[in-house]
């Protein structure tokens, strides 16, 4: 047991309380806040702005935590998946995607998830425990710092996990990224399975970030099938919260659809997602299934995906084929396992 205060894990409110029991200013929180989060500082030793008696006496009561690397693979495509363990040997995965003049980090907001997603690979590990704030924030320091001198771009939380079930954690994350670290909000999005109440709260409650909805089929009797998250917010609510979420002048909601084929892939499955879509701003990503050992859904072919974008271009809704990178090393969407099982 580390008795130490981890002060990354420490909200705003909780580090201006340590800093005042250690009798400090309150100025110390902020400096502190800065280095952690934009200078990205990984012990108090490094906080040069402190006088070494000031680094010694902290050290002796707090540290700072950071993810510990276990492993690093490189897909041929160049994608590349961090397993990183936490404090309580609890781990998680995150993949860096490269991709023209983007390098997208995706991240991670659970350890596993409970949303049973029928075609996903992590779905089988069900809920280990949430993440708090600062374990979803460093896999961007960390991958940050494993990648230098390159540096990430654009950030998606479409690792393992629900991010809208860890809401407040997500939230706080958010906030820590966009306020703390100064990311843009344009460059994050977040990506859910649909929890149609929570959709609303985070327009209300984080930072305006963009907005991914897992769709992934177009009719309630499938979508439950595949997504039991479903039963409790059919497609209606789901829309309904899309259609309410306060958008940007020009911004779009992506919407994801996993191509599984004879499931959701006919051409009435093509029609169907224009008509549900009508009145969101909206584009839409097709990602062909990505298989895992022992899955039991198969990819339609090219010719069949490509029949299907067609007909959604046709109905002026922006649909892109997402060539889905990192199969080799189950880094693809859905493929994210952690070492577990
Ligand atoms: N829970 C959130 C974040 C995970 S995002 C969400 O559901 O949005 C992971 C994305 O990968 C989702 O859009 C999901 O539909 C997709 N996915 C899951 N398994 C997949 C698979 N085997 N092949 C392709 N995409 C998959």
């Amino acid at each position: 047991m580390n008795l130490k205060t981890d002060l990354k894990a420490l909200s705003k409110k909780e580090l201006e309380s340590f800093i005042k029991e250690q009798g400090l200013p309150a100025f110390r929180a902020r400096q502190l806040r800065h280095w952690i989060y934009e200078r990205r500082a990984e012990s108090i030793d490094e906080i040069t702005e402190f006088s070494k008696d000031l680094r010694e006496g902290l050290s002796k009561k707090a540290y700072i935590s950071t993810l510990k690397l276990l492993s690093r693979q490189i897909s041929a495509d160049g994608t590349e998946k961090f397993l990183f363990g936490l404090e309580d040997g609890e781990s998680i995965e995150s993949v860096l995607i490269p991709d023209k003049d983007r390098l997208t980090l995706c991240i991670s907001s659970q350890v596993g998830c409970a949303m049973k997603c029928r075609f996903c690979l992590t779905a089988q590990l069900r809920l280990r425990r949430n993440l708090r704030a600062h374990e979803i924030v460093d896999q961007v320091i960390c991958g940050g710092r494993l990648i230098h001198p390159r540096s990430i771009t654009n950030i998606v939380f479409m690792g393992m996990g629900e991010p809208l079930a860890n809401f407040y954690e997500a939230v706080e994350a958010l906030w820590r990224m966009t306020e703390l670290m100064k990311i843009s909000k344009r460059r994050i999005t977040l990506s859910t399975a649909g929890i149609a109440p929570k959709i609303l709260e985070l327009a209300e409650k984080a930072p305006r970030v963009n907005l991914a909805i897992s769709l992934n089929a177009t009719t309630d009797e499938v979508r439950s099938r595949l997504m039991p998250i479903n039963k409790k917010y059919p497609l209606r609510s789901l829309l309904d919260a899309c259609r309410r979420f306060p958008l940007e002048p020009r911004r779009r909601i992506t919407f994801e659809y996993v191509m599984l084929q004879g499931l959701n892939d006919t051409q009435d499955d093509a029609r169907r997602l224009i008509r549900i879509l009508k009145g969101i701003p909206s584009k839409v990503n097709l990602i062909p299934f990505n298989p895992y050992p022992g899955s039991e859904y198969r990819r339609p072919s090219d010719e069949e995906i490509e029949r299907f974008q067609k007909i959604v271009l046709g109905g002026n809704v922006t649909a892109l084929i997402r060539k889905s990178k990192g199969q080799d090393i189950l880094a693809a969407c859905g493929q994210l396992k952690a070492g577990y099982g």
